[in-house]
């Protein structure tokens, strides 16, 4: 087969897919010269609220703010702490940081990449104010242990959803509207990009909603009477009417996502049988923003496809514990180890919806020769 140019994800095929909905929209926000939130964000709201299911949803600058609003709302800061992940992007354990809380990490499960809800446990402190679990890579995970601890001591389970938009649990419920609170970043490369940043805030908790309304523009209610000490965490009118258009594609996305994963699975069954490759589980409601696989070889099976036009990412190289700006808290290399072996041996292949056959075949055919099978 001749050498292909395959990128890890193609936002100019969707941009194919939509390109008419979408410049109708963006002209008329033009026409209307109304950028900063107004009726285009409020819909996308109401539409984000009844697709996940929750009964309010705020609009905000972007997953990271969509967490950091919502520590603020729930008032955590100095002398708290807050048990998260260590395997997973910056920001979900940079907020808590940001906000005076510490960061207390687990470790992952062994084969999901999500954090192992036994170990959390044993980490909670009469310090503990909150949870925050990450969907990571599209997999929605079982948060019914973890809200019955956080039940049971009265701590709040923030959801770090950036990754799992449309994902859905065994039972059928979104990623997100689990918790006290969940979060959504519609960052290009998430399931529901805009076209620049932004994220949502989904919760049940009329009062939470009100809080997290009021932190977006800085604390403010009524104009120019601040409450509270909040921020500029606001949606444009632009990328919220954008996203109102994905919105309405994105369960047929999700579908060719996994889609994907399936062919994925059984193009690389042999070689993942027999060269220590390791796919990554499936489950029911999995929305695949990532498909990561797991080789002893992985740098080098990085390079080999790179030399091959195939471009594939590590996420994360280095998990959070053994962060630089993290020193301070005195994790050591080993605390956690399959974490560590996780950031040692994973590699996010192509996925997106309109990957097509041939390139997936492609890209097998080079994961099959350079696992020599
Ligand atoms: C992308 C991401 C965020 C941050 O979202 P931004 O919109 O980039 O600020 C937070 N947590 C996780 C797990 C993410 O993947």
């Amino acid at each position: 087969m001749n050498a292909m140019k395959l990128p890890l994800l193609d936002l100019k095929a969707q941009y194919e897919t939509i390109r008419e909905e979408i410049e109708e929209t963006v002209l008329r926000i033009c026409s209307s010269q109304r950028f900063i939130l107004g009726p285009e964000v409020s819909e996308l709201e109401e539409e984000i609220a009844a697709h996940t299911g929750a009964r309010f949803a705020i609009g905000v600058s972007s997953g990271t703010d969509a967490l950091l609003a919502s520590l603020l709302a729930l008032e955590i800061g100095p002398g708290h702490e807050v048990i998260t992940t260590t395997y997973s992007f910056f920001a979900t354990a940079g907020v808590i940081s940001r906000v005076g809380a510490r960061p207390v990490f687990v470790d992952i499960e062994p084969d999901t990449f999500n954090m192992d809800p036994g170990a959390v446990a044993a980490c909670m402190s009469s310090r503990t104010r909150a949870i925050m679990p990450v969907h990571l890579f599209g997999r929605c995970m079982d948060l019914d242990p973890i809200l019955e601890m956080a039940g049971e001591r009265g701590v709040a389970v923030v959801e770090d959803a950036a990754q799992s938009f449309g994902a859905v649990d065994a039972n059928g419920r979104s990623a997100g509207a689990m918790g006290s609170v969940g979060c959504f970043s519609f960052y290009p490369s998430k399931n529901l990009g805009a076209f620049g940043d932004g994220g949502m805030v989904i919760t049940d908790d009329e009062a939470l909603a009100r809080r997290i309304g009021m932190l977006r523009v800085h604390g403010e209610a009524p104009k120019y009477h601040h409450r509270l000490v909040g921020g500029n965490f606001r949606l444009d009118s632009l990328q919220a009417a954008v996203l109102r258009v994905k919105l309405r594609h994105v369960r047929e996305w999700t579908d060719a996502r996994r889609e994907k994963a399936r062919r994925y699975r059984m193009l690389l069954e042999a070689a993942a049988s027999s060269e220590g490759l390791i796919l990554p589980q499936d489950c029911p409601g999995h929305a695949y923003n990532q498909f990561v696989v797991r080789s002893p070889e992985r740098d080098r099976m990085r390079s080999f496809l790179e030399d091959r036009g195939v471009a594939t990412e590590v996420y994360y190289p280095l998990p959070l514990h053994l962060q630089e700006c993290f020193g301070s808290l005195g994790y050591r290399e080993g605390d956690f180890p399959r974490a560590e072996a996780a950031a040692q041996s994973s590699l996010a292949l192509p996925i997106y919806p309109e990957l097509t056959l041939a390139q997936q075949q492609y890209v097998c055919t080079q994961i099959r020769r350079f696992c020599g099978s």
